[in-house]
């Protein structure tokens, strides 16, 4: 008890110093207030920008944590998994000593049983005998003497003499087996009994190695309770930041009228996520409405409502019909580092999510799908135009 007590309380200080140790030091000490918070108002828009990085650094540090804590709650687990099943074969093994105790217990009763039965057969044969012998022969307290004394001839002294020793014999033999099966069954006995002692000490060996898997399996259970409390710090803290990371880069993109929403201009998010499939690919189709023509953009089948996400960080440019394209929602996506200008198409919505000069980051929600305007049914037509012009998505997008 006393050493699961220590074990625990190791194991508490252990979680605290990596908490503290682990928690970094912003190298932000010229942009702090009087009280120790970082103020980004106070900063250049240079400053801003590096702390930005040191922001997601930090978060991808902290979700490494997180992601380490779930590693090892997972390797806990397992070793739970293993413990829960040694522990039942030991509560089998358990259930089958008990049955056998109880065998034992019934075999005993019965040889006890037998044991009394046949002591008191070879007292009532005893006791027969003697009454069997004093109504053949009426004789007085002198036994055999007396009715061998009592003959008439010699011949009846002979035939009185053979009854008598066939009868002292025939008394023998019968004590004799009563007696042996008396010690029969007494050695029965005691052999079971010790069969029993013997079971019950492996029922306390067996009792004595449940409770250790049992006292290790709570062992492993408080470290999974303190591993999961981590886990959820460490989200915790990355969650904390990057609420202000993404103030931040809010804060940058409304500051930067060149359209700079700091992407990366690589690769853009998947608009629909869960729905992959294309209905209809970019380039050249037969269109319902106006037969052969040059597709604009890809159409991406998705439910009524299935949430649009910004494929990258941006401005909304519209959020309005557009004649063909029924409800419709332009991002500028902004310039990259040679000027290249970057804006997508969501056509046919439902309805949207956000307003004229939004900004907005990757992943959020911008609109939800629809079939309006020209469409044969619920998907979205997703474009993305680069300089003005337009381009394959498929060439730009990953899920
Ligand atoms: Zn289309």
């Amino acid at each position: 008890m006393r050493k699961k007590r220590i074990l625990r309380i190791l194991s508490v200080l252990m979680v605290l110093v990596m908490i503290f140790s682990a928690v970094p030091m912003m190298a932000l000490a010229e942009d702090e207030d009087d009280d120790g918070t970082v103020n980004i108002d106070d900063m250049t828009e240079e400053e801003q920008r590096a702390y930005l990085k040191e922001l997601e650094a930090q978060i991808q540090t902290y979700r490494d944590n997180a992601n380490e804590q779930a590693k090892y709650a997972k390797a806990l687990q397992e070793e739970i998994q293993i413990l829960d099943k040694q522990i039942s074969q030991v509560e089998k093994e358990i259930v089958d000593l008990n049955a056998q105790i109880n065998a034992a217990k019934l075999k005993l009763d019965t040889a006890q049983t037998n044991l009394e039965k046949a002591t008191a057969d070879k007292v009532a044969y005893q006791k027969q005998l003697e009454e069997r012998m004093v109504a053949m022969y009426m004789y007085g307290d002198n036994g055999y003497l007396e009715v061998l004394f009592g003959s008439e001839s010699f011949s009846d002294f002979i035939s009185r003499a053979t009854a008598i020793s066939a009868i002292i014999a025939y008394d023998n033999e019968i004590a004799r087996r009563l007696r042996d099966t008396e010690n029969l069954i007494d050695a029965q006995r005691a052999l079971i009994e010790e069969q029993e002692l013997a079971l019950e000490e492996m029922m306390v060996q067996l009792k004595a190695k449940e409770s250790d898997l049992e006292d290790q399996m709570q062992i492993k259970n408080d470290a999974v309770t303190q591993v999961a409390a981590l886990k959820d710090y460490w989200v915790a803290q990355a969650d904390s930041l990057k609420d202000e990371a993404y103030e931040l880069r809010k804060i940058l993109a409304e500051k930067n009228s060149s359209g700079d929403f700091a992407n990366n201009y690589t690769t853009f998010l998947w608009p629909t996520p869960g729905y992959y499939t294309i209905t209809d690919y970019y380039g050249w189709r037969i269109c319902p409405f106006h037969g052969y023509e040059w597709h604009y953009g890809i159409d991406i089948g998705a439910p009524r409502n299935a949430k649009i996400i910004a494929p990258a960080n941006g401005k909304i440019l519209r959020a309005s019909w557009y004649g063909e394209y029924g409800n419709c929602i332009i991002v500028d996506l902004g310039r990259d580092e040679n000027g290249n200008t970057y804006k997508c198409l969501c056509a046919h919505l439902n309805s949207y999510a956000v307003d004229v000069g939004d900004v907005v980051m990757q992943g959020e929600t911008i609109g939800y799908v629809g079939t309006t305007g020209n469409s044969t049914g619920y998907h979205l037509h997703f474009e993305i135009i680069i300089n003005g012009d337009n381009v394959n998505p498929l060439e730009w997008l990953t899920k």
